[in-house]
């Protein structure tokens, strides 16, 4: 593999492995399938994390 994926949020060339996030499928059963660098995921992740904070205060 010698094509390097760029983060599909900040659009960096990911120089180490980052996170693959993929979307539901569509009719036609396609998926997409996004590339997110380290930095990218951990503020999806902060967001996913802190909405299930929010939710298990009440
Ligand atoms: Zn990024």
């Amino acid at each position: 593999m010698s094509i390097k994926p760029k983060c599909d949020k900040c659009n960096k060339e990911l120089e180490e492995f980052g996170g693959i996030l993929l979307s539901p499928p569509d009719n036609d059963r396609r998926v997409i399938k996004y590339h997110l660098c380290i930095n990218c995921y951990k503020k999806v992740e902060e967001l996913l994390i802190s909405r299930q904070k929010l939710e298990t205060k009440k």
